[in-house]
């Protein structure tokens, strides 16, 4: 079989504080996509990693958002700005608030608590906000629904895992070789586990989320942060 995806590594520098995040490119017949696109000002970091696996930039046809937040589709603008013909997906649910029909949730949520943290936190809350404000929004030009099905990475399928966002997506092999989680689960102790709970918008869909991607069994699950968990049951 012809190569069905890369995993790449975007490695952050947090003042000293390490940081990776981990998108995947996916083949298929005639697209080539690639799965969240980290921090904004990413663009350098991520062609150099797609180089590094020899995908050339401009072969991009496609990407996909897995949902909102700000490492996700932090880079999507200047992506799209410097390679105009990439299509920009995210789930139907998604869609309005990274195109900026609707104001960002993570924003709405910051700027609910920030009344109510502690006089030592309220800079970071005001950080937070100033991040989600000056975000840069893109166009969804090509919404997904859950359960539509691409060749991609070998055929896949997009799964609704609502929970850490309203809209948020997982994709899932066909076959179940690989699971892309997102923040639908992160990796905890060889184990998965929901991501920050404490930004979870939804923490009962987001344990049922997390269940759905469990009962599917992949040969390898690939979270956005964490990378690759196999399965040991194989
Ligand atoms: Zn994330």
């Amino acid at each position: 079989m012809s190569r069905r995806f890369e995993i790449l590594d975007l490695s952050y520098d947090f003042g000293g504080m390490e940081q990776h995040l981990f998108p995947v490119v996916l083949f298929g017949q005639e697209e080539v996509v690639l799965v969240d696109c980290g921090y904004p000002g990413s663009l350098e970091l991520l062609e150099a990693q797609l180089r590094i696996h020899n995908i050339q930039p401009e072969a991009l046809t496609r990407l996909v958002l897995t949902h909102q937040d700000d490492d996700h589709m932090g880079a999507a603008a200047e992506l799209k700005e410097a390679y105009p013909s990439i299509k920009i997906s995210a789930s139907h649910a998604e869609a309005p608030y990274i195109s900026g029909a609707c104001k960002n949730l993570r924003l709405q949520q910051g700027e609910a608590l920030q009344d109510k943290l502690p006089e030592e936190q309220k800079a970071f809350g005001q950080q937070f906000c100033d991040r989600y404000r000056h975000l840069r929004l893109v166009l969804v030009d090509a919404p997904l629904f859950p359960g539509e099905q691409f060749d991609w990475g070998g055929g896949c399928e997009i799964l609704e895992t609502a929970g850490h966002t309203p809209g948020h997506i997982s994709i899932r092999a066909a076959d179940n070789a690989y699971m892309i989680t997102g923040d639908a689960a992160v990796i905890e102790g060889e184990k998965l586990a929901i991501a920050n709970p404490e930004y979870c918008l939804d923490p009962a869909a987001a344990e049922q989320s997390l269940n759905q991607l469990l009962q599917y069994n992949s040969c390898q699950y690939i979270c956005y942060h964490g990378g690759v968990l196999k399965n040991s049951l194989e």
